[in-house]
């Protein structure tokens, strides 16, 4: 009997030993799970941020290249000075030159052009417009939201002149082949028909005329447009707004009125662009500076002189 007892316990603290053991096991098991499960969701975690850090650099790489082109070509537009040095260059470029050199006693015209709108600030520059009763040049790009609708609209019934600049503004593929550039252009005009009721029938490249990042020879798409009956204008004048340089409204300004005392018709380059405040800022001081020497704020139109930095004539 006292043996029964005491074997009876030995067995059940054999049990209870065994039992320990398999709980601990348990929750070892159940640790090392959750160190393994959350050591995997820590280096996931990380290798995801890592690749979100590319994707933004690679995002910033594609804009610093568009700011490139748009720098680059800023610079091509020649001042009367330097149009020795770079005709032999630039051909014989329209508008930049001396046929196009203010003359004592000339009446100047200076167009405002907008660049790749529409965007946050299309409707202060319309207000501003509106409040100066000047009349602009809108280049657009395509935006098919309700609210770009509405503005694309608003260029038109205020009086300003609507302009083409490519339905997708990217460079890789408009400047791919001529079939890519001449389709773009085509829903490009047609959208803005449909939105607007008028067929816009002027047009601004991307990055101008004589970019140097088109894969194509730009004259294939400059007979194209020639063959279309669809004018396009670069510029003489750029405020700088879309340079790697960052101008504050004062410098765009600055900018601005350097160079407009040199023609008789000045194209300026400006952008609307959500990020590109310090134009809307700098529009009021521009205009009024403007009227101060006395010079004709008007929209393109078929009358305006052709300022190319490739003549379409020349493209036969
Ligand atoms: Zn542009």
């Amino acid at each position: 009997m006292e043996e029964n007892t005491a074997s009876g316990l030995r067995e059940q603290q054999l049990r209870r030993k065994r039992i320990r053991k398999i709980k601990s096991t348990i929750v070892a098991g159940v640790a090392a799970w959750i160190l393994i499960t959350s050591v995997l969701t820590v280096t996931l975690l990380v290798k995801l941020l890592r690749m979100e850090n590319r994707l933004n650099e690679l995002a910033q790489s594609i804009i610093s290249v568009e700011q490139v082109v748009e720098d680059v070509n800023e610079k091509s537009a020649p001042s009367p000075e330097e149009s020795a040095d770079t005709s032999d260059m630039l051909g014989n470029a329209q508008g930049l030159l001396d046929d196009n050199a203010y003359k004592e006693g000339q009446k100047q015209k200076v167009y405002l052009t907008f660049d790749d709108g529409p965007s946050e600030n299309t409707a202060k520059i319309l207000d501003i417009l509106k409040e100066k009763n000047i009349k602009a040049t809108f280049f657009v790009i395509g935006q098919e939201d309700e609210k770009s609708k509405e503005l694309y609209q608003r260029i038109v019934a205020e009086g300003h002149t609507l302009g083409m600049h490519s339905f997708s503004h990217k460079y890789n593929v408009i400047y791919e082949s001529l079939e890519a550039f001449s389709e773009d252009v085509a829903h490009l005009q047609s959208y803005l028909a449909e939105v607007t009721g008028i067929t816009p029938e002027i047009m601004r490249f991307p990055g101008g005329s004589s970019n140097q990042v088109s894969n194509t020879d730009m004259t294939e798409f400059i007979r194209f447009l020639n063959e279309k009956g669809i004018t396009y204008y670069d510029w003489n004048v750029a405020s700088g707004d879309a340079t790697s340089q960052v101008y504050t409204p004062d410098e765009l300004v600055e900018n601005v009125m350097n160079d407009v005392g040199r023609y008789e018709t000045s194209i300026v380059l400006m952008h609307d662009a959500a990020n590109k405040s310090s134009t809307v800022e700098a529009l009021i001081p521009m205009i009024e500076k403007l009227q101060e020497m006395g010079v004709e704020l008007l929209p393109i139109d078929e009358n305006t002189t052709l300022i190319q930095q490739i003549p379409a004539d020349s493209v036969k």
